[in-house]
C-alpha cells in the first residue's frame, strides 16, 4: 500500500532505539524526511546514517533531552513545523506507590505528559495552516489497564490521555489527525529492563521471568519495533484522515476490552 506521505517532514523524539527507531524507520521507508532524537549522539547518528544508506531519505539529528523545556527549543529549531510529529520519551522506573515523591512524580510528567503536549501545541498551528497533518504519540497499554508497579507511567500517561481526547477533536477538521498508540510489552531495551525487576523482585532467571511475562500474552510473545513503527506509519499516513483521538493497543492481545 502507497502510504502517501513520501516526501513528509517527520520528527520522531526519542528515536535512536526501540519503539521511537521502529516509527523512524517505518516512516523513512514511506519516503518520508526526518529530524530523529535522542540524549546520546553516538547510537543516534549511527541509526540516522543506516536510515539515509537504506531508505534514501534526508535525516537530521538532534542530540539532547527531550524532557527539558531547552531540549524541546532546540528540537523545535531543527524540525520548524514538521508535517508528521511523533512524540516519545523513556518510560519512568517501576516501584511501589509509598516510595513515589513529588520530584519522581515532576519528572514522569515532565517525560510522558508534559513534553508531548509542549510538542504538539508547537508543532499544530504549522499543521492547521497547512490543512493536514498527523500525531502520534507513544504511550502505554496502562491507559487502559494500569499495571501496579508503574504508578508514575499510569499517573502521567492518563493526563496525556486526557489532553489529547480533547484537542484532537478541536483539530479534527483542520486536516489534522492525532492519535495515541500503546504498546503492550515489545521487545526493547525497556523491556529488557522491567524483565530484570521481575528478577530482582522474585528472584527468576531472565529465561524465567521472560516466560512468566510472555505467558500474559495471548499472541505468546513480545511485539517488535518492526510492528510497532509499521502501525504508527499507517496512523501518520493518508488513508487515516478518519481516525481521530483514538488509543489503539499494540499488545498480542494482553488487555481484553472487547465486550
Ligand atoms: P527503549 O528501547 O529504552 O528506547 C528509548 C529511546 O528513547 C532511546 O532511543 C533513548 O535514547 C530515548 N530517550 C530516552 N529518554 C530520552 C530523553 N529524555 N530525551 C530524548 N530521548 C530519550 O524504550 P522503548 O521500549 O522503545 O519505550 C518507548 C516508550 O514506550 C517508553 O515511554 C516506554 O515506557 C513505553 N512503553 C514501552 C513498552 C515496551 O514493552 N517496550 C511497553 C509500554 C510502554 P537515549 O537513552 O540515548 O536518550
Amino acid at each position: 500500500m502507497d502510504l502517501g506521505i513520501s516526501g513528509k517532514r517527520a520528527l520522531v523524539t526519542a528515536s535512536s532505539k526501540g519503539l521511537g527507531l521502529g516509527c523512524a524507520r517505518a516512516l523513512a521507508e514511506a519516503g518520508c524526511d526526518l529530524v530523529m532524537n535522542a540524549r546520546g549522539a553516538d547510537a543516534l547518528e549511527a541509526e540516522a546514517e543506516r536510515i539515509r544508506e537504506e531508505f534514501g531519505v534526508k535525516v537530521e539529528t538532534i542530540a539532547c533531552d527531550v524532557t527539558t523545556t531547552d531540549g524541546q527549543e532546540r528540537i523545535l529549531d531543527l524540525a520548524s513545523g514538521p508535517d508528521i510529529l511523533v512524540t516519545n520519551a523513556g518510560g519512568p522506573p517501576p516501584g511501589q506507590w509509598s516510595d513515589w515523591t513529588r520530584d519522581d512524580f515532576i519528572a514522569a510528567l515532565d517525560a510522558n505528559m508534559l513534553a508531548p503536549i509542549a510538542l504538539m501545541k508547537a508543532c499544530l498551528p504549522t499543521m492547521i495552516d497547512r490543512g493536514w497533518g498527523r500525531v502520534v504519540n507513544i504511550t502505554s497499554q496502562s491507559v487502559k489497564s494500569p499495571i501496579a508497579v508503574l504508578g508514575l507511567s499510569n499517573s502521567a500517561r492518563a493526563g496525556l490521555t486526557g489532553y489529547v481526547a480533547g484537542t484532537a477533536r478541536q483539530v479534527a477538521g483542520k486536516g489534522v489527525n492525532i492519535n495515541n498508540l500503546l504498546p503492550g510489552i515489545h521487545d526493547t531495551d525497556r523491556a529488557t529492563s522491567l524483565d530484570k525487576g521481575v528478577v530482582e523482585s522474585q528472584g527468576l532467571t531472565m529465561e524465567e521471568a521472560r516466560a512468566q511475562r510472555q505467558s500474559t500474552i495471548p499472541a505468546g510473545r513480545y511485539g517488535t519495533p518492526e510492528e510497532f513503527g509499521a502501525a504508527c506509519a499507517f496512523l501518520c499516513s493518508r488513508h487515516s484522515g478518519f481516525i481521530v483521538g483514538q488509543n489503539i493497543l499494540l499488545d498480542g492481545g494482553a488487555v481484553n476490552l472487547s465486550m
